[in-house]
């Protein structure tokens, strides 16, 4: 079944921009789908709508098969879905295990708390296979490290569904193929995965389906896997 589908999803910036015109893709459980195209193609859009931090002009979203809404990042959360940004939100001078736990419910208590921090850090490393000292400062760390601590953040709140906007446009060949392991196992374990990017190479080995945007439209959906989940 899909886990996600948005359909017709159309948006128009309050200066005229059409970025989505008559978007549709759905994404099933336990994939890895890649939304792939150009510069303004309108995929950051979509995905802030899916973030709920821009509300769609036309078009809907249904999550589970039920129509949601998503008016914030909270609401988007709630239908645990996780979003790893291009640009990262860490606070440098935070450990990793304080940035994992920062922002999450119930906040105070284990921020304050750092061996508390360190122990819900360590087993979220122990499951997801994701290493990194949750001791370090994040400013310590490097850029493969830092979109590590993002992610386990995502999971660490909660979520099934997340999106990763171009993650390896930062990265070097050998932490992208790190990345690529991190997202195979996390699809083995149930995780969906929506996979941004603007390189539809890089895409091909690891995606079960491609999603092509051209200028706010959907063109095609390819499927590039035989195991790609059928039901
Ligand atoms: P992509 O992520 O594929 O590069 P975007 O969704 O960022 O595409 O952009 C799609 C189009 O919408 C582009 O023409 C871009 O300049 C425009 N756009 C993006 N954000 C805004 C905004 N806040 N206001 C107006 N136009 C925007
Ligand atoms: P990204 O590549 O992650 O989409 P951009 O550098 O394209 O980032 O955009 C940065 C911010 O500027 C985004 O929040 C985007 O919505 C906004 N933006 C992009 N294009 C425009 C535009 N033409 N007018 C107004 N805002 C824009």
């Amino acid at each position: 079944a899909d886990l996600l589908e948005m359909r017709n999803i159309h948006k128009v910036y309050p200066n005229g921009t059409k970025a989505n015109q008559g978007v549709s893709f759905s994404v099933r459980q336990g994939e890895i789908h890649a939304l792939v195209g150009e510069n303004g193609a309108g995929k950051s859009t979509l995905m802030k709508i899916l973030f709920g931090l821009e509300s769609p002009t036309e078009g809907d979203i249904f999550y589970r098969g039920d129509k949601v809404v998503l008016k914030s990042p909270k609401d988007a959360i709630k239908y645990e879905i996780g979003m790893v940004h291009q640009h990262f939100m860490l606070v440098p001078s935070f450990t990793v295990a304080q940035n994992i736990v920062l922002g999450s419910e119930p906040t105070k208590g284990v921020l304050s708390d750092h061996q508390k921090a360190i122990a819900e850090t360590q087993r979220l490393i122990q499951e997801f296979g994701l290493k990194v000292d949750p001791n370090a400062k994040v400013e310590n760390i490097s850029v493969g490290l830092k979109q590590r601590v993002e992610i386990l953040k995502v999971l660490y709140r909660g979520a099934r569904l997340i999106i990763l906007d171009e993650p390896t446009a930062v990265l070097t060949p050998q932490e992208t193929d790190e990345l690529f392991q991190s997202l195979k196992k996390l699809v083995s374990q149930g995780y969906t995965i929506i996979f941004i990017t603007h390189k539809l190479n890089e895409v091909m080995e690891i995606s079960d389906r491609i999603t092509v945007l051209r200028a706010g439209k959907t063109i095609s959906t390819l499927i590039t896997s035989e195991t790609s989940k059928e039901e």
